[in-house]
């Protein structure tokens, strides 16, 4: 699934192609996604696109007859072909093509993802519960220690709750709280200060790392089979259930937190 680095990738990855453009159509072959994709869509015609930003795992495509908002769902991808074609795939439900003849192009095998118009996405209700920016200031250890006073659940529901940090996902927590040496069922109210300050550090480290990685694979973007490489990161504990710990060479472990599978090491983590 996309995480908040691909997303962040596939922003990057597009913008040199598509920022400054002027859009000639907007190509639908398949309506139904996890929302119906918006009419607004098909009457783009001569919008110029002025820039490309990320809100959480939305991609935002901003443009002067208002926004298209994307996120790629469960198996979406992007990908940029340099000119028109007729060869269109059985997953490849949308182009987006520019009076240049750049097309973008949206895959979707599964058909979760989204299509959305907006002229104004501070009003759409997807926006308005979202938390903080994991990579903005403003997520920060005060934050985090100020929150999280006397809420009982476990620290990785609350830091993938939505509604106080967007985009870390299940790998991200898992492997943030392996390397702060947190137990993910600890309550997250039971946190230190200084064990907020280093797991909020930590969270901004492995995202980050995550989106550099990511950038070496920008060039994908133009391969003819268009998938952006989502990126295999060397990872602590994720995926690793009954292997020995990098650190301590106990097997690592798992148990089900907040519906999702969740890797860890009872004997570094406290
Ligand atoms: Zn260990």
């Amino acid at each position: 699934m996309p995480e908040l680095p691909e997303v962040e990738t596939s922003v990057r990855g597009i913008s040199p192609y598509l920022v400054g453009k002027t859009i000639k159509e907007i190509i639908i072959r398949r309506k139904q996604l996890r929302w119906l994709v918006s009419d607004e869509l098909s009457e783009m015609q001569n919008a110029l696109i002025t820039v490309i930003s990320r809100r959480a795992k939305y991609l935002i495509i901003h443009t002067t007859k208002g926004e298209i908002i994307i996120h790629l769902g469960m198996s979406g991808s992007l990908s940029i072909l340099e000119k028109e074609t007729k060869d269109v795939g059985k997953h490849d439900h949308i182009d987006l093509i520019t009076q240049d003849g750049i097309v973008l192009r949206y895959n979707d095998p599964r058909r979760f993802g989204a299509w959305l118009w907006a002229d104004n996405i501070s009003q759409m209700p997807i926006f308005q519960k979202l938390g903080l920016e994991p990579l903005s200031a403003e997520f920060n250890g005060d934050y985090l220690y100020k929150k999280s006073r006397n809420r009982k659940v476990a620290v990785k529901k609350f830091i993938m709750d939505n509604t106080v940090v967007v985009g870390v996902g299940n790998i991200y927590a898992c492997e943030s709280l392996f390397l702060a040496k947190i137990l993910p069922e600890r309550l997250v109210c039971t946190l230190t200060e200084e064990q907020s300050h280093l797991l909020v550090t930590i969270i901004k480290q492995v995202l980050a790392k995550a989106i550099e990685q990511g950038g070496t694979t920008l060039k994908d973007f133009v391969q003819p089979d268009g998938k952006p490489g989502y990126f295999a990161q060397v990872l602590q504990v994720y995926g690793r259930k009954g292997e020995e710990c990098h650190q301590c060479k106990n097997q690592i472990k798992t148990k089900i937190i907040g519906q999702r599978n969740t890797f860890y090491c009872d004997e570094c983590q406290k």
